[in-house]
């Protein structure tokens, strides 16, 4: 085993981290914690330091640490059969298996899964098919893809593009021109602070329609959004949101990607949050909660309408110009067959739904009222925190303040790790789905030893 001094020196020597102030950790001054071990909601790094991990990796290790069924479908997989691809009709027992369960749990108008490796791909490959369905059906100027500001779509070329934050853009020359942002469904920082819920909502589907007038109805395929706003502020949609979205959408013959990479798979306290908003998706983006992260494997879910027109288009032109070697790996899926099995076995969706209103209640009592918290929000177990300077006019603070990461700071010196968002001050929280009650208590307890000890 490597030592700390080898850990450290070879880290900062070799490895190129995402997401990293990359000047600040070649020079030691940000965070090196290396994790060595897990068991069900705690992590444990390599000075044996164990914490209660508040956002199940990067909202993903839904069953929690140290699952050894999963553990070993993947080993049984690997000895049988560790990789064969899919391309031109190939499978495996474990992918067509675990298709089928897919689209046992998702609405019932979905027909098919396709197979990828992350969220990100999962969406580049839907922008593609959105483009080949319209070019089938004969509409080559109807590419333009909407999407929302503070919407998180992964950090690819057309991915990064969609992604409606500025860090994900900056430098990176996006968001390139097929793609165009709308208003985030975000009530808590409306334009204006005596809009009622009903009138933001208004003006959400105003600005869309604005929009699709500006650019023209026939020039835009599709609308993509997360249920609830995930990296964006954990943001649930105000009341009515969606049955007016949708309603504008039917209306101008525009597709709807639902993206669950977050929220697929009880996250929300139901399977799919497409089911909990009554959304009528024409494609599904599953990721995470999918093998609970414990293998890389993503899906497309593809709607019976419009899988039929990807179909006809393999009649007129020939196979499908699309596919990554490791699309449908047989080990992810192994992976997923077993963890969906324990999300059943474990109530894990209940459990969701229950713990994360006892949750989000225990934390609106432990720190609602303190006079920087602005607003204690969250759908199932999705939960964030918002700071805000002033109560009254929620004026944020100065970034240079770094609110929120010295609030997460002082949340894992209490041995809770939580995540601060990367646009304003929120702290959100979206831990394993099997956590219990005790442990969300433990969580409350240091969020609000922490906000004391940050903002007094
Ligand atoms: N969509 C959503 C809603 C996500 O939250 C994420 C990742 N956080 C992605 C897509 C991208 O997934 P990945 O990081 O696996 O590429």
């Amino acid at each position: 085993m490597l030592n700390n001094d080898q850990l450290d020196r070879w880290d900062r020597d070799y490895f190129f981290h995402p997401s990293t102030h990359l000047a600040q950790h070649a020079r030691g001054e940000s965070a090196n914690r290396i994790v060595t071990g897990g068991s069900g909601v705690y992590i444990e790094d390599r000075d044996g330091k164990r914490s209660l991990d508040a956002f199940a990796g990067l909202y993903c290790v839904n069953v929690g640490y140290g699952r050894t069924e999963i553990a070993d479908a993947i080993a049984a997989q690997a000895k049988e059969l560790a990789y064969y691809h899919a391309y031109v009709g190939h499978g495996t027992e474990a992918s067509i298996t675990l298709a089928k369960m897919i689209l046992e749990r998702a609405p019932d108008h979905m027909s098919k899964v396709y197979f990828g490796l992350g969220g990100s791909d999962a969406n580049e490959t839907n922008i593609k098919m959105v483009w080949y369905y319209n070019n089938i059906l004969g509409r080559p100027e109807k590419k333009k893809i909407i999407s929302r500001w503070r919407g998180y779509h992964g950090s690819g070329l057309i991915t990064g593009s969609l992604t409606g934050l500025q860090t994900f853009h900056n430098k990176f020359d996006l968001p390139l021109s097929p793609i165009l942002h709308t208003e985030a469904p975000y009530y808590f920082r409306r334009p204006d602070m005596n809009m009622s819920e009903e009138q933001f909502v208004a003006h959400c589907v105003s600005e869309l329609e604005a929009l699709i007038e500006r650019e023209g109805a026939d020039t835009i395929a599709a609308f993509i959004g997360e249920p609830v706003l995930g990296t964006g502020g954990l943001v649930p949609p105000p009341e009515g949101y969606w049955p007016a979205i949708q309603a504008v959408l039917k209306k101008h013959d525009i597709l709807l990607i639902v993206d669950e990479v977050v929220t697929a798979f009880g996250r929300l306290g139901s399977m799919f949050g497409s089911a909990k908003y009554n959304l009528d998706a024409d494609i599904i983006t599953i990721a995470k909660g999918l093998t609970s992260a414990y293998a890389p494997l993503s899906g497309s879910i593809f709607s019976k309408r419009m899988w039929d027109v990807l179909e006809r288009g393999t009649d007129e032109f020939g196979p499908i110009g699309h596919g990554w070697t490791y699309s449908a790996h047989p080990i992810g899926t192994a992976a997923g067959i077993a963890n969906l099995k324990l999300v059943d076995s474990l109530g894990l969706v209940d459990n969701a739904g229950s713990t994360g209103a006892y949750f989000k209640q225990a934390m609106q009592s432990a720190v609602g009222e303190h006079a920087n918290v602005g607003d204690v929000r969250g759908e199932g177990l999705l939960c964030a925190v918002e700071f805000v300077k002033d109560r009254d006019n929620r004026a944020f603070f100065d970034p240079s303040e770094k609110v929120g990461p010295r609030v997460a700071a002082a949340l894992l010196s209490r041995g809770v790790i939580a995540r601060a968002m990367p646009q304003g001050d929120i702290i959100g929280f979206a831990p394993p789905l099997c956590i219990s009650r005790e442990e969300t208590d433990i969580v409350v307890d240091a969020m609000k030893g922490a906000v004391t000890e940050v903002l007094g």
